[in-house]
Formats: structure tokens, sequence, C-alpha cells
């Protein structure tokens, strides 16, 4: 099973991909994740990304292609993976389909406001990457993650000016690819303005 999570950032692809990967066994592989972790690690691709994506824009689809076309190369892929945050735009989905087929790509519809307020709260733990909410998923210990006690963070390009900046830029360079998964016959869409649960149940359905 090889799936693309897509919809704008707030959607709540990087949570549904951790109910996604530990109910079908399949590793998500998140382009954010990997950029952030080279950030922190200040490798250099980490350094060559930082800016770009402390304002919200995005890293140049060569250099993201690249990164996908590699980890998808690595063995723990082999029975299937969900990617999450990529393809984000036309070239990059036409350069993923020179390297990998595939089978279902969940369409994530939730408004524009529900997006702010959900990537206004949100907080993600240092260690472990858990996703959480001030009010709608709040931790046990306010700024300590229940999982493993490490420190809940703000994203940088969760403050306001960034999360209009990448509303813009997902409007603008990924919105296209609904119609171009569309025509491919392989879009499905679901409802995510409500809770994970409830995301969770159309994706059992459709899966
Ligand atoms: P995300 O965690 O998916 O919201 O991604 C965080 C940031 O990483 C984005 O705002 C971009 O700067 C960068 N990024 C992640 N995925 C991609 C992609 N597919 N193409 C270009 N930039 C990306």
């Amino acid at each position: 099973m090889k799936l693309i999570l897509l919809g704008p950032p707030g959607a709540g692809k990087g949570t549904i991909a951790a109910l996604i990967s530990e109910k079908y066994k399949i590793p998500g592989i998140s382009t954010g994740d990997i950029f952030r972790k080279a950030v922190k690690d200040s490798t250099p691709l980490g350094i060559k990304v930082k800016e770009i994506m402390n304002k919200g824009e995005l890293v140049p689809d060569e250099v993201t292609c690249d990164l996908v076309k590699e980890r998808l190369g690595q063995d723990d892929v082999k029975n299937g993976y969900m990617l999450d945050g990529f393809p984000r735009t036309i070239p990059q989905a036409e350069s993923l389909s020179t390297f990998a087929e595939i089978d279902i790509v969940i369409n994530f519809i939730c408004s524009n406001d529900v997006v702010i307020s959900r990537l206004s709260g949100r907080r993600i733990c240092r260690e472990c990457g858990k996703i959480y909410h001030v009010t709608n998923m709040p931790p046990k210990t306010e700024g300590v993650c229940d999982i493993c006690s490490g420190e809940l963070y703000i994203r940088d390009d969760d403050k306001i000016e960034s999360i209009k900046n990448r509303l813009e830029i997902y409007k603008e360079q990924t919105e296209p690819l609904i119609n171009f998964y569309k025509n491919l016959n392989l879009l499905k869409d679901i409802d995510s303005s409500k809770t994970p649960k409830k995301a969770m149940e159309q994706i059992t359905e459709i899966l």
C-alpha cells in the first residue's frame, strides 16, 4: 500500500500519519520531519533549508525529490509507505511518478479557520515528535510530552506570518495536485475538520 496524504498545513496529516502507521504497519515519510531534523543537526542540507522553512516557503523541487527518491530506496518501504507533505508541487508529482507507483491519494479537506486555529495551538515534542494542541489535544502536564517526557515546542513556521504564507503557497502550488490526482483516479476525499478518530474512520473505510 503506497499512499500520499495531501492537504493544507494543519489539516491533520501528521497526526493521522502516526495512526495509519500504527494500524497498517507502514512507515510514514514526512519531508517536513526530514528537513527539521537536518536543521536541528545543522547538516549541509539543514543549513540550506533553514531560512526557507522559517519563512514558510518551499524547498526547491530538485532537492526535495532527490531526498524522497533516496528514502524510497531503503529497505523498510518495501511493503508500502505513506508520504506526508510530498509532493507539494506539480513538478514534484511528475518526478515522483518516475520512481514510485502510488495506489491512493487521501485528500484532507479542512477549512482555513480550522487549520489556523490548529497550527497556532500546535505543540510538538522535541524528542519523539508527538503532536499536541493546547486545547484540542493537551498533554497531561503543560509543556511536557506524555510519552517520553520531552519538552514541547512551537515550530518556527507556526507563527502567524509564516502560517499565512504557507496557506497561500498551498493554494497556489499544492492545491493543483487535487486535479492532477483526480485525473489519475487516485484521489479519495476525507473531511479532516473533526477529531482524528472521525478522520481515521473514513480512512479505514477507504483502505
Ligand atoms: P511540513 O512539516 O510538511 O509542514 O513542512 C515544513 C516545511 O518543510 C515546509 O513549509 C517547507 O518549507 C518544507 N517542505 C516540506 N515538504 C516539502 C516539499 N514537499 N517541498 C518543498 N518544501 C517542503
